[in-house]
């Protein structure tokens, strides 16, 4: 059975561009960036080139890319790196109101180290509800957490406006905003974005799993979560996962090359996969009305549980998501869903099919015919 594959806000295979790029390092170019001889020096080469890369791609000098463990990573230190760092002129963190868990659960730290955490809310189009947003900044906001597309109904978030209110209303707040769903569709450049940090994670752009970046806009001023060898412009210690960088700044070269044909081609894909979802009683796509990542469609089907859905679309080669990929093993509802203003029986029927650059229009065809039989066919079982 061929697999037709919707789960690319998950995770996207490798590219072979990426894949043949970071080979070496994991054979005879294995040297420790830190160490002096040839090996060790080349390794440092290839790290510098990855982090050039990422460099171009977000418009920062190279000494302002910081290299992670992945986008959980990356946020985790932003939210918590720069808020600690600020503790002595402030305490309030204002955090979106839908963003990852990893955002969430880093913030909620902060809560239970002191600090007053507030979340925003979204408006009735699925946007920052600005006003609400602009009432909660305060004098003494020291963080500000939005991230720019959302992992589970593909909303892109009015970060430029949200931004704007940052600097206006809470001048000592530094604004990260996660671009882990982002980048590759969206421009993600921090002064584009007026950010001063934006987070990314390799292997949701065809790069391998296990690293991520930290980009700043200015020099950063942030407490550390890993302390050792002074690595990564001593914010983040640990010898370099060297061909997991690799391949990271080759992914983020070649997704920023193709970005505008990309998502010319989502867009079509995108529109044909509404069509089919338009054409199913009772169901419909979680689009309010905001600006929508052409990658990603979350479609509320009434019939029955994502879970069951799933598992039918499964049986015929058809794997997509429910709820984000990190809490889709626990049975927790999504915040994301609940602050959509979605109910307990809804958000269990929640199905998210995301694409990527490789997803091509049969591959549409198929996953949209499958849908509408598996759907139909449950609504005949369970009205
Ligand atoms: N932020 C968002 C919006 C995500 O969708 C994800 C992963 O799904 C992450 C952060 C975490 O990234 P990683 O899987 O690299 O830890």
């Amino acid at each position: 059975m061929t697999i037709v594959y919707l789960d690319h806000a998950a995770t996207t295979p490798l590219s072979p561009a990426v894949r043949a790029a970071l080979q070496p390092h994991l054979d005879a170019e294995f040297g420790n960036p830190s160490s002096r001889h040839p090996l060790g020096v080349r390794a440092a080469e290839h790290v510098a080139r990855a982090r050039e890369q990422l460099s171009r791609a977000l418009l920062v000098p190279a000494r302002r890319i910081v290299f992670t463990s992945g986008g959980t990573e990356a946020c985790n230190l932003a939210v918590l790196g720069f808020a600690r760092a600020a503790r002595a002129h402030g305490r309030h963190v204002l955090i979106g109101a839908s963003e990852h868990a990893c955002v969430r659960e880093a913030a909620a730290a902060l809560a239970r180290e002191g600090f007053e955490v507030e979340h925003a809310r979204l408006a009735p189009n699925g946007d920052i509800d600005l006003d609400d947003f602009a009432l909660k900044l305060r004098a003494d906001t020291v963080l500000v957490a939005q991230m720019l597309a959302n992992n589970e109904v593909g909303t892109v978030y009015s970060v430029r406006r949200a931004a704007q209110l940052v600097r206006a209303r809470a001048k000592q707040a530094k604004l990260f905003v996660d671009c882990v769903q982002a980048f590759g569709k969206l421009d993600c450049a921090p002064h584009e974005l007026g950010a001063d940090a934006v987070a990314l994670s390799a292997h949701k752009l065809h790069g391998p799993k296990g690293v991520g970046a930290l980009a700043f806009a200015d020099e950063p001023r942030l407490t550390p979560l890993v302390y050792g060898g002074g690595q990564e412009l001593g914010l983040r210690a640990g010898t370099e996962n060297v061909a997991g960088i690799v391949g990271f700044g080759c992914a983020v070269e070649i997704a920023e090359r193709e970005r505008e044909q990309v998502v010319e081609r989502l867009h079509e894909l995108r529109a044909r996969l509404c069509e089919f979802v338009a054409s199913l009683r009772g169901a419909r796509v979680l689009d309010r009305g905001a600006a929508q990542l052409p990658s990603l469609v979350a479609v509320l089907i009434p019939s029955a549980p994502a879970e069951v859905l799933m598992h039918h679309l499964e049986q015929r080669g058809v794997y997509v998501g429910s709820g984000s990929a990190c809490q889709a093993s626990k049975n927790a509802l999504s915040p994301t869903l609940l602050a959509l203003g979605l109910n307990e029986h809804e958000a269990r029927r929640v199905l998210r099919f995301s694409m990527a650059a490789t997803t091509t229009r049969d591959e549409i065809e198929v996953a949209g015919a499958a849908l509408l039989e598996v759907a139909r066919e449950l609504q005949a079982v369970h009205g």
